[in-house]
């Protein structure tokens, strides 16, 4: 199946570590250039070397943190600069919260607000015009099952990337006049190093190993009983991002090993 993603460009936020990471990997074996953004500039710079050393595209690694606007800013210009713009688009940086609504205070909304949602309208108002002058393109936003099942502990999390699915529904509708397609991806659990970190930390001094901490998640909550390799939701990304999903607009796919509860 030939994806057509040869010479496109992708800018990937969050495209240092995870499934930021792992999507970027897979577009550059498509033959992807790459414009990696994430607010470590070290880690960011050496996981777009490493891809370009791989795959042979080039492939940019720069520092922006996609909360602030200017920041924002700096990415579509740099986008320009080194690429004339980007046929691509993926909304990827985010992470999770943990906190009550009684005890959250407003400024910890905003910075949720302005990472997940305000990140991805700055960064595609400023790169639809170059979309549309390369005669089309490609936006994904990674939300998350949280999107439409909320976990308990953090409510601002799963506020936020709600939105972040009603965004891109709005956004499809306003752009695919222009041969742009907007779409969501909400994954389940992906086994980032960052879960891993995470896993090891609860896990030190307990009879309990990580791997055994993870494994007990993954079969309490999604059915198919194990979490997904960042590989796995990359390959999905990929999938939409290519020709070959050209009929695939303003939708939200799970990807989540059957989590989802579903009730009519
Ligand atoms: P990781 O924590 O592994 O990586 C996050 C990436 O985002 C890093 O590259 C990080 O780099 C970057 N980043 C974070 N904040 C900012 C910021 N303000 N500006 C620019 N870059 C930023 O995350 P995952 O791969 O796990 O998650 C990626 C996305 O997928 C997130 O939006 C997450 O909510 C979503 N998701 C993840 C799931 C999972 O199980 N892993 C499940 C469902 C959804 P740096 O720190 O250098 O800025």
């Amino acid at each position: 199946m030939d994806l057509e993603l040869k010479g496109k460009v992708a800018v990937i936020t969050g495209g240092s570590i995870g499934i930021g990471l792992a999507i970027a990997e897979g577009l550059a074996h498509e033959g992807a250039d790459l414009l990696l953004v994430a607010r470590d500039e070290e880690r960011v710079a050496a996981a777009a070397e490493a891809v370009a050393k791989t795959t042979g595209v080039r492939a940019f690694g720069i520092k922006a943190d996609v909360a602030r606007a200017a920041d924002c800013d700096w990415v579509v210009a740099e986008a320009e600069r080194l690429f004339g713009g980007a046929d691509i688009l993926i909304n990827n940086a985010g992470t999770g919260s943990n906190e009550t609504i009684m005890d959250a205070p407003d400024d910890k909304w905003q910075y949720y607000w302005d990472l997940h949602v305000m990140a991805a309208v700055r960064l595609t108002r400023g790169l639809v015009p170059s979309m549309r002058r390369r005669g089309g393109g490609v936006v994904l936003n990674n939300a998350s099952i949280c999107a439409k099942q909320p976990l308990y502990y953090e409510p601002i999390y799963n506020t936020s990337k709600a939105a972040l699915v009603m965004f891109s529904k709005v956004a499809s509708t306003e752009f695919i006049k222009d041969n742009i397609r907007v779409n969501c991806i909400n994954p389940g659990l992906v086994q980032t190093p960052d879960w891993e970190k995470t896993a090891r930390q609860l896990t030190e001094g307990t009879d309990s190993t990580w791997e055994q901490y993870l494994d007990n998640i993954a079969k309490a909550s999604a059915p198919i009983g194990r979490f997904a390799t960042p590989r796995e939701m990359a390959d999905f990304f990929v999938f939409l991002c290519s020709a070959r999903a050209s009929y695939s607009v303003g939708s939200t796919y799970f990807v989540d090993g059957g989590w989802l509860n579903v009730i009519a």
